[in-house]
């Protein structure tokens, strides 16, 4: 028996980096897992065949976030993908993953960057929350990923960092919201993690080096790392949990 086993999980921005170790961990325990993914058709393809080696059950679903009707089309392919598998309707766990990241600090930001960090980081995952309820049964779960630079000033993503801020405080809103219904709603916030997201800063040794440093334990973190903790905070007995910001980065700047 997997501790998921019998659940269906939504991890949005699952064919690569965070999301893709999310979406193989809650495959691993027993989870039906809906891989979205934005643009990357292959590589979501390649989350799902790798679920499939393993033994897990997964399908791929695209719909890009940040656009007008993107919660929508997202939820309208993932219902028809259920039906379509003759598998039951409804979601049992949401994981809100996708994001992006742009470089600019005070001097560099723009109306136009900071409104797509917020359309994608913040404001998808709220509409993805509010039309994933009515979807949920009591007892579900919610993850949100944030980040570690709502504890450690990240000034060089200066609108990135206040949609992580965003997302906390939607994830203690709703905790206080949904408690009733024995939904969970928590955050983790990652460090460093060796994906795509922060390849540009990791273009040297002592450049990676100095990003090992940040954590206690002295390297980047891995998408298992994070994908871990987000596995028990989408099981069971997370059941005491909510409305939690969960350190996931291996003790950065402690
Ligand atoms: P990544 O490797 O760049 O992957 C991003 C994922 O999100 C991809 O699956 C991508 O889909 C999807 N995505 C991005 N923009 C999208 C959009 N507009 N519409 C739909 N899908 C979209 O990122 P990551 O490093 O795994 O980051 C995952 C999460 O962890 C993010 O919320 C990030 O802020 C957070 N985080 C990351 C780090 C880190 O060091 N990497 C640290 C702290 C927090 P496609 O493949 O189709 O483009």
């Amino acid at each position: 028996m997997g501790a998921l086993d019998g659940k269906t999980a939504l991890v949005t921005g699952a064919s690569r980096g965070i999301g893709r170790g999310i979406a193989l961990r809650l495959a691993r325990d027993g989870a039906l897992v809906a891989v979205h993914y934005g643009g990357n058709q292959a590589a979501a393809e390649e989350t799902v065949a790798l679920i499939g080696k393993e033994g897990g059950r997964a399908f791929p679903i695209a719909a890009e976030l940040g656009v007008p009707g993107d919660v929508e089309t997202l939820y309208g392919r993932f219902d028809q993908a259920l039906a379509e598998r003759g598998e039951r309707p409804g979601l049992d766990i949401l994981v809100n993953n996708a994001g992006i990241s742009v470089p600019a600090d005070i001097h560099k930001v723009t109306p136009e960057i900071f409104d797509r960090l917020v359309a994608v980081n913040a404001k998808a995952p709220l509409f993805l929350i509010q039309q994933g309820l009515s979807r949920m049964p009591d007892g579900g779960r919610i993850v949100n990923v944030s980040s570690i630079v709502t504890r450690i000033a990240f000034p060089e993503g200066v609108g990135y960092a206040m949609t992580k801020g965003g997302i906390e405080a939607l994830t203690l809103a709703l905790a206080k919201e949904l408690g009733p219904r024995g939904i969970t709603v928590n955050a983790v916030t990652p460090g460093f993690v060796a994906t795509e997201m922060n390849a540009h800063r990791r273009t040297s040794p002592e450049a990676t080096a100095a990003l090992e440093a940040y954590s206690m334990f002295n390297r980047l973190g891995e998408a298992a790392d994070v994908a871990d903790i987000v596995a028990f905070l989408a099981s069971d007995d997370s059941r005491w949990i909510t409305g939690q910001r969960i350190d996931a980065s291996g003790g950065s700047r402690l």
